[in-house]
């Protein structure tokens, strides 16, 4: 069983984004929808019809929404959110 680590995932600006089960080790890139424990800026009620993820404070877009292997995923968008890197 691989590691689970809750993450915050923050914009730039300060901003909470959504709280996320990563499992293992690395840097934070996607995010599955299904792994989102705490969601802040109401990004799930604008899914799927949104593709992009904007910051509810500063509005800069911090993902952007894709299907990978069939689920639902935001692809952070690296240089707008504070990095997460786990182990
Ligand atoms: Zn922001």
């Amino acid at each position: 069983m691989p590691r689970i680590t809750s993450v915050t995932v923050e914009c730039k600006c300060g901003q909470d984004i959504f709280k996320y089960h990563k499992s293992g080790t690395g840097r934070l890139i996607k995010c599955f929808v299904s792994k989102i424990s705490t969601d802040y800026i109401s990004l799930l009620k604008k899914l799927p019809t949104s593709s992009a993820v904007a910051c509810s404070k500063c509005g800069e877009r911090v993902g952007v929404v894709q299907m990978i292997k069939g689920q639902v995923a935001v692809k952070l968008n690296q240089g707008q959110i504070k990095p997460i890197r786990i182990g």
